[in-house]
């Protein structure tokens, strides 16, 4: 059976500069669409991909990113926003990978599209009043 899935990976700094991605290819034969990618070398490093391929393969893929210390993180999570608590001070906008957040210019508050968003976490931290919620 083939499985397609969204996940994002986490790299430590030792591994930012392997070459692991290209292992679930080679080794696995998986399909892989690279949605974002944020990695320079001695930073920790983020990926969201669409990984596709035999469900066997991508079990075995999955493992072997673990193994080496890949954090993954699932996109079957959901992320919301706390109206009452967003004070739209624009912390979020930068440093989402989706680009899911906006500034209405009239106004000048920031709108979540929540349909863009792939649970990747990073606003959650960087909020200030802590208006972004993770659901598992
Ligand atoms: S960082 Fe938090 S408070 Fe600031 S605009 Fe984004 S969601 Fe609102
Ligand atoms: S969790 Fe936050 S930073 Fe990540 S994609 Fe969703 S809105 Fe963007």
């Amino acid at each position: 059976m083939v499985v397609s899935k969204r996940i994002v990976l986490h790299f430590p700094r030792r591994l930012v500069d392997r070459p692991i991605v290209y292992k679930l290819i080679k080794d696995y034969g998986l399909e892989l669409n690279i949605l974002k990618a944020s990695i320079t070398p001695d930073e920790e490093g983020l990926m969201v991909l669409e990984l596709r391929g035999e469900q066997d393969n991508y079990d075995k893929g999955i493992k072997y990113l673990t193994k080496t210390g890949v954090r993954i993180q699932s996109l079957s999570q959901n992320v919301t926003r706390n109206e009452e608590r967003c004070t739209h001070c624009g912390a979020c906008i930068t440093i989402c990978p989706t680009g899911a957040f906006e500034v209405e210019p009239l106004t000048r508050r920031v709108i979540f599209h929540n349909e863009k968003c792939l649970a990747c976490g990073l606003c959650i931290k960087a909020c200030p009043p802590r208006a972004m919620v993770l659901h598992f």
